[in-house]
């Protein structure tokens, strides 16, 4: 009898909308559930109402149940209540008021009356999503329409066409509902399993997220539908020290961290936001839409410190540092590659910086837009061209007030993008073997400059912690001394904490085979890494640079003033000199001095400058006379 089908009828819509494991995802957004069939199989019944209210209050369980937003339940509930009641008016129209199984025949004029009607729930219900996800993700209706709903609308569409089939089948006989079922559940099942190969393609395996292909996708589509002008922000994120996790923790931690970090990305961004991880611990994320530069500027900075807090893996918690590169369109690119390119450069110098997040500068960008494989051609060329000189800083002896050494630091002049700084590509280089070659030709190009100086001045030269891994780079160093006749004793390298984080072994035994060549080592940044103390107990040194975090603010917190002075007594108890590096104002210096700092460097002293303006700064003040040997 009809009771006994609105039972069956009724219970498999339950379970068609309440159980998630029978939805099938669509593309990127859409949804069907099979509840749609028979609640299309109540109407033909002639219970508009039963279905009505069997579909409202399934699908507010399930969404209770999956803690939707309100807006989301109100929308779905108003949407199921708009199709159905406008389907049930089609039918009503076309004068089907009774249950089709009334009938021994069903008339042409019904059967019209039964597709405009399913027409009718299939339109309203694509139309209302098409336009709430398109305006929610700002991608635009027709792209909406397209990735997904399309798709969705077809099986929703094949789904409702089933209706009739069931109705008049059970009604016919109930031994046909195994057959229907099992059917159905083969329908099922392998559409499932084709969706299932279609995610694969456009998802990252270990987090679910969108992956390179996929998110260029997206980006192309956000950014290339409606001309060059579009607002977007693009976000690269790269891990910092995610190798060492690895190795120390081992592969699964290092993918269970991935994992959390996605989720909690997810969690974090709004829900217009495609996120994608491109491998390893790069995750990129578009942000659709204009933004207002400041607030820009503050939201990222605390979606940072959110991210950046410890996570629950394997149930202890790790956090993990995270350097942002940002750029925005159509300012930083009106593509995506120079968008990516902008945002992959902004990356790099936030890591270079420890700043976080760092934004792109579009000087650095300004003629001929172009990334980091450019910025690497070019520099590969720069190298042989000469483009990279150094400029000098003065480092002044405390006590006596005097330039006792300079420190070299590397300056490019991009034929056509002007005067490059080092954060700027001295992270670029270090990917790769160039920065070997940078190397050299700021140590060989550094001492013919001070040589000819004539003064007995002391010469810091900054090494990346890659070359430190060279077998090569001893005898590199052996060979820019002996070509200059530049005293060993009178070169410095300066070599960041960072470096003795990795590869250790090989690192000290260079360092110690060049400190027995007679060349003295400072170690940089001292304080900024995990391990400073770590690095003391490693390797003997010469000098440590308290990195300028902490001398910064010296003359007004008693904090800083605490670290800086311990930093300082234990670097004197192991027999090192210490270097206050960012020395801006009288005030700091007065500090430092008080604290027993015995060296200093900083704009309050001098900037970084070229060769010719040392000479001049240094002729008004007091050098070290080669009676007293300088920086030692
Ligand atoms: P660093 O070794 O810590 O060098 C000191 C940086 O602080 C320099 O930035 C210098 O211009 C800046 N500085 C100096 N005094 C002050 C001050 O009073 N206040 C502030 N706020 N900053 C001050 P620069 O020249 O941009 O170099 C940045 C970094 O690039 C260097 O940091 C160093 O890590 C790296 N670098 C520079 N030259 C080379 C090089 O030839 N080879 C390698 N491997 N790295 C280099
Ligand atoms: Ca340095
Ligand atoms: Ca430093």
């Amino acid at each position: 009898s009809n009771w006994t089908m609105f039972a069956l009828f009724g219970g498999l819509l339950l379970l068609g909308e309440t159980q998630p494991s029978f939805a099938m995802k669509f593309g990127d957004n859409g949804v069907v559930t099979p509840g749609w069939t028979f609640a299309f199989a109540l109407m033909l019944l002639g219970m508009p109402v039963g279905a009505l209210v069997i579909m409202t209050v399934a699908n507010l369980w399930s969404g209770l149940q999956a803690r939707s937003r309100p807006q989301v339940l109100i929308f779905n509930l108003s949407q199921i209540a708009l199709s159905l009641s406008l389907g049930g008016l089609v039918l009503h129209v076309f004068g089907m008021h009774d249950s089709i199984t009334e009938l021994n025949a069903i008339p042409i004029s019904w059967g019209a009356g039964i597709l405009l009607s399913a027409l009718t729930v299939l339109i309203v219900n694509g139309v209302l999503t098409t336009i709430v996800i398109g305006l929610h993700t700002g991608t635009g209706l027709f792209t909406t329409f397209r990735t997904g709903l399309a798709l969705s609308m077809t099986a929703d569409g094949a789904l409702l066409s089933l209706a009739p089939v069931f109705v008049i089948a059970v009604d016919y006989s109930f031994v046909l509902v195994p057959l229907l079922a099992s059917t159905s559940y083969i329908v099922i099942r392998s559409a499932r399993s084709s969706l299932h190969r279609a995610h694969e393609a456009n998802h990252d395996p270990l987090t679910g997220l969108l992956n390179r292909r996929a998110f260029d996708d997206r980006l192309s589509k956000t950014i290339g539908m409606f001309g060059s002008s579009t607002a977007a922000t693009v976000l690269v994120m790269d891990f910092d020290g995610f190798k060492e996790i690895n190795d120390s923790l081992g592969h699964s931690v290092g993918d269970a961290l991935l994992v959390r970090f996605a989720e909690r990305l997810v969690d974090l961004l709004p829900g217009n936001a495609a996120a994608a991880r491109l491998g390893g611990d790069e995750f990129v994320v578009l942000l659709p839409g204009p933004a207002e530069p400041e607030a820009l500027r503050r939201s990222l900075q605390s979606l940072h410190r959110e991210m950046t807090k410890p996570l629950d893996v394997e149930g202890f918690p790790l956090s993990v540092a995270v350097s942002v590169g940002v750029a925005v369109a159509p300012t930083d690119g009106s593509n995506p590659e120079d968008l990516m390119a902008a945002a992959d450069l902004a990356m790099y110098r936030s890591k270079q910086s420890d700043a976080g997040v760092e934004f792109h500068r579009t000087s650095v960008h300004q003629a001929g837009r172009a990334g980091r494989i450019d910025l690497l051609a070019d520099l590969s060329r720069a190298i042989e061209h000469d483009e990279l000189f150094a400029h000098y800083q003065p480092i002044v002896r405390m006590s006596t007030g005097r330039v006792e050494a300079v420190e070299a630091l590397v300056r490019w002049r991009h034929p056509r993008r002007g005067l490059i700084q080092p954060n700027d590509f001295i992270g670029l280089a270090e990917q790769t073997d160039l920065i070997d070659a940078l190397t050299e030709r700021m140590l060989m190009r550094s001492m013919y400059e001070v040589l000819e100086l004539g003064l007995d001045l002391g010469l810091a030269v900054n090494v990346s912690p890659r070359s430190l891994h060279q077998r090569t780079f001893i005898s590199m160093v052996q060979r820019s001394l002996d070509a200059t006749g530049f005293a060993p004793h009178r070169l410095e390298l300066e070599i960041t904490e960072r470096a003795l984080t990795t590869e250790t072994e090989r690192t000290v035994l260079t360092i110690r085979l060049l400190r027995e060549a007679g060349v003295q080592i400072a170690i940089d940044d001292f304080g900024t890494g995990y391990s400073s103390f770590g690095a003391l107990r490693l390797i003997r040194a010469d000098r440590l640079k308290i990195d300028r975090q902490f001398t910064r603010d010296v003359d007004v917190s008693p904090d800083d003033r605490l670290v800086v002075r311990t930093i300082t007594d234990l670097g004197h108890g192991l027999g090192l000199q210490v270097v206050a590096e960012g020395v801006e104002t009288p005030g700091v210096r007065a500090a430092l001095a008080e604290i027993g700092c015995d060296f200093a460097q900083g704009y309050e002293i001098a900037a970084p400058q070229t060769i010719d303006s040392l000479r001049v700064t240094l002729g008004g003040w007091p050098t070290p006379s080669s009676a007293d040997r300088a920086y030692a």
